[in-house]
Formats: C-alpha cells, sequence, structure tokens
C-alpha cells in the first residue's frame, strides 16, 4: 500500500487533502490523472447501469434533505458506532475491533463503558445555530431514491422491475478512517436502487450480484482479488433482509480490515432492502409510496435492491490490481496497467527531437487532432526513455513518437504499454488506429 500511495502523490493522483497545513485527518484531494481515473471509472459504471440497459434511469439528489428523512430511514435511531476510550493512552477504538479483549490494543491500560457515537455528520441551516435548523449530511446517496419514487412514477410512467441509479457524495463521521481512501469521512457512492414486485426480489439479488461482480472483473481486477461473501444474520444492516459483499483483497500493510479479516474488505454491498425504506417514508411522510400494478389491479409497496459501491474504493482497488514493477534492461519500470476506458491519458504525444521545429510542430498538430477523439498529453520535457517511464507509471496505453523520418514518410512510432512493441503507423491512419484499438473515447 505505501508503494500505491507514494506512486499517487508522486504522479498526481492524490494527495492528502489540506496538505500544506499538515493535512487533516484521512481527507485526500485528487489530482489531475486521479479526477481522470474517477471520472472514466464513474463514465463505466453510468454506462453499464443506465445507458446499456433499458430498466434503469439515473438521478441526482441533494446532500441536504429534511431532517425527517433521517427519522424514517432509521438513521437517527441506528446508525452507530460502539466506542471505547482507553483512560491511559485517550486512543478510541471500536468494540468490534476489540476481539472480545477488555484491555486497550496500544497500550494494555483500562477501557471506558462501551458508548454510542451517531456517524452522522451534522451542520445547521440558515443564519441561526438552533435546534429547529439542525440538518445532517446524508450518509447514503440512496435516500434521495427513495423519496423521488412517487416523483419518478408520476414522471416517467415506469414499470416494475425498474431501477434508479446515483452517484454521489456521502458523509461519515467514522471513527477509525484510515488505510489511505479506503475508509474516509467524505466519499463519494455510486447507488443502484432497483424496484421490484417482492416475489421476485431473490432472483433479482442473484441477478444483480452477477452483474456488479462482472462489472469489476470486465474492467480488469483479477479473479483472484475478487470474491463474494454473503452476510450472516447479526451482520445485516437494520434495513436489510440479505446482502451480499463484493469483496477485494487490498493490499493493506497492517492486518488491515480486522472486522472483515484481513486484508479482504467490502468494495460493495448489494443487499434485498425489503420494502423497509418506502413503508417507512409513507409512514412518516403521509404521502401513498405504493405501486398500483395496472395488469393485476394490486397496490403493494415494491421491494428495492440495492448494489451499493464506493467510488474511491474501487478507485484504490484499480490502482491496487494495476500496479506491477518489472526489471527492463536493468531499470525498474513502474507500471499501472489499467484497463484502456479508466487509463487517464490515452495517448501521449512525445517528439524526440525539440530542437527541430518542424518535428514539434507535427507532434503539436497530431495532438490536436487526436484530443477531438481521446485525452491525449504532449510532452517534451524528458528525454525519450524517461517519458516513457512516466506515461507507464500513470497507466497510458498508447506513447506516438514523431521523429526526423516522419517528416519525410509521414509516419510515426506508435509504443503500446503492455507489449512494448512498436510500429510505424502512417500519420493519416492514427486518429483509425487508435479508434480500432480504444474504442470511441
Ligand atoms: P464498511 O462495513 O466498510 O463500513 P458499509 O457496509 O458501512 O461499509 P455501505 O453502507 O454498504 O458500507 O456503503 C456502500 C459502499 O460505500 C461501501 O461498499 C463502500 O464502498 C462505500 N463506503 C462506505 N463507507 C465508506 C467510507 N467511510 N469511506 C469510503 N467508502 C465508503
Amino acid at each position: 500500500m505505501d508503494k500505491i500511495v507514494a506512486l499517487c502523490k508522486r504522479r498526481g493522483f492524490i494527495f492528502p487533502g489540506s496538505d500544506i497545513y499538515g493535512g487533516l485527518s484521512n481527507t485526500w484531494d485528487y489530482g489531475p490523472y486521479g479526477v481522470e481515473l474517477k471520472n472514466n471509472l464513474k463514465r463505466s459504471w453510468w454506462k453499464a447501469s443506465v445507458h446499456n440497459r433499458d430498466d434503469v434511469l439515473g438521478m441526482d439528489a441533494a446532500i441536504l434533505m429534511n431532517p425527517e428523512v433521517w427519522k424514517a430511514s432509521g438513521h437517527l435511531e441506528n446508525f452507530y458506532d460502539l466506542k471505547v476510550d482507553c483512560k491511559s493512552c485517550k486512543k478510541r477504538f471500536k468494540v468490534v475491533d476489540l476481539k472480545e479483549s477488555n484491555k486497550c490494543p496500544e497500550c494494555s491500560g483500562d477501557l471506558t463503558e462501551p458508548r454510542q457515537f451517531n456517524l452522522m455528520f451534522k451542520t445547521h441551516q440558515g443564519a441561526v445555530e438552533e435546534e429547529a435548523s439542525l440538518l445532517y449530511l446524508r450518509p447514503e446517496t440512496a435516500q434521495g431514491m427513495f423519496v423521488n419514487f412517487g416523483n419518478i412514477i408520476d414522471s416517467c410512467h415506469l414499470k416494475l422491475p425498474f431501477g434508479l441509479a446515483q452517484i454521489g457524495k456521502a458523509f461519515r463521521n467514522e471513527i477509525t478512517p484510515g488505510n489511505f481512501t479506503f475508509r474516509t469521512r467524505e466519499f463519494e457512492q455510486m447507488e443502484i436502487e432497483y424496484f421490484v414486485h417482492p416475489d421476485e426480489a431473490d432472483k433479482k439479488l442473484e441477478e444483480w450480484i452477477e452483474e456488479r461482480y462482472n462489472w469489476y472483473i470486465n474492467l480488469g481486477i483479477k479473479n483472484e482479488n475478487l470474491r463474494k461473501r454473503e452476510h450472516s444474520n447479526d451482520e445485516l444492516a437494520h434495513y436489510a433482509r440479505a446482502c451480499t459483499d463484493i469483496e477485494y483483497k487490498f493490499p493493506f500493510s497492517s492486518a488491515g480490515e480486522s472486522a472483515c479479516g484481513g486484508a479482504w474488505s467490502e468494495l460493495e454491498g448489494i443487499a434485498n432492502r425489503t420494502d423497509f425504506d418506502l413503508k417507512q417514508h409513507a409512514k412518516i411522510s403521509g404521502k401513498d409510496l405504493e405501486y398500483f400494478d395496472a395488469e393485476s389491479k394490486q397496490r403493494f409497496y415494491p421491494y428495492i435492491i440495492e448494489p451499493s459501491g464506493g467510488v474511491d474504493r474501487a478507485v484504490l482497488a484499480f490502482l491496487s490490481d494495476a500496479y506491477s514493477e518489472q526489471e527492463v534492461r536493468g531499470r525498474k519500470r513502474v507500471l499501472l496497467s489499467l484497463h484502456k476506458d479508466l487509463a487517464p491519458v490515452k495517448i501521449a504525444i512525445l517528439p524526440l527531437l525539440t530542437k527541430r521545429a518542424e518535428i514539434v510542430k507535427l507532434a503539436k498538430d497530431i495532438c490536436g487532432n487526436l484530443k477531438k477523439q481521446f485525452y491525449c498529453v504532449y510532452d517534451d520535457t524528458a528525454a525519450i526513455g524517461k517519458l516513457y517511464r512516466r506515461q507507464d507509471e500513470i497507466g497510458t496505453p498508447y506513447c506516438l513518437t514523431v521523429d526526423v523520418q516522419s517528416l519525410e514518410d509521414k509516419q510515426v512510432t506508435v509504443r503500446s504499454r503492455d507489449s512494448m512493441q512498436q510500429e510505424r503507423i502512417s500519420i493519416d491512419q492514427v486518429a483509425a488506429y487508435f479508434r480500432d484499438k480504444l474504442g470511441q473515447d
């Protein structure tokens, strides 16, 4: 993990938050290549979850919601971590992490009685901080989709089964943030709420588990680093009847996430939330949230199957999985073998001889043209070997070099990141060549 963290900082993927002020406990800022990777990942998810399906639509709800939402959802009552403090070293621990010991794991000091900490961040709306203006930052994006169930039915005339999909920030006042971006207090979720007839819920749960597992595999995660794990009854959240986690074998340097047993930790959870949420919102809001089935003339509350993944955890998993070090001609080669759809930069355009103005101009012209279809960068700030190594480290699938010969034969050299093979391509064919290799960006 230390190597991934170092690469992320060195190559502009992820920086410690508020770095010049000494940081702010486990907050992270995505730099230029980090944000490209993250956006590519979200685009891939949106394409697979919304655009490629006939039964899922997207939405984008507000982060701040009426506090009644959190009463209805059970988050005010149930969204707690039990924690203890060490009376000697003053460190705080989650009770679930203590493995039945009643002594401090750091200094063996005595511990306080367990106390409950609500994980929701509080804030105030308006100029006056009073009880009436108390709001919460949403701890999950899901509720924004549940409270809009009626609006969606009325405006989009959907028939069951159908889903809503959303990507957005969520906030949890985690007691033990850590392991880089794995557990933070501010993070992004990508969630689908899939509404089904209760009789279909078990079948649809299985389908979504497969669908979501395959999404990671198709984008390049290695089989041996991904697994499914079904929750036992005592692990289930207050709203869930069944849940399977997709877990990734994260390269945590310590024992990692102890609750999950070593480095295998949750990447995404796929749960059967039953009709808990819709019934609760109907009860607290007084609004009718039942579904009317025109064929059977029945009214009922649909069940909800929820695939809920973390954007930041997925970025970390893809980075970890793609990272490797090789020895090439006596030198270390750090390589990110990211899937082409995820790679931050698709093509790097590198002139071999910057002293020749015609070469620089030709390289810049090619870059300008390719940019219309792919995210490309132009770089002439080092010798070619170093430029290749930089692109390998950020996972760029192709480098295109322009040399003296290019001025005469109107061809350029294209080098593939994965095979390290080079081939000469005619300049008027490069756009078609990359469309074939990369697909439409
Ligand atoms: P964990 O058991 O790791 O705390 P969770 O079961 O509480 O996670 P969910 O409520 O199922 O998580 O949230 C869905 C997804 O959101 C998780 O699978 C994870 O990818 C992401 N997520 C949840 N909490 C965090 C966090 N603190 N930091 C980063 N991502 C998170």
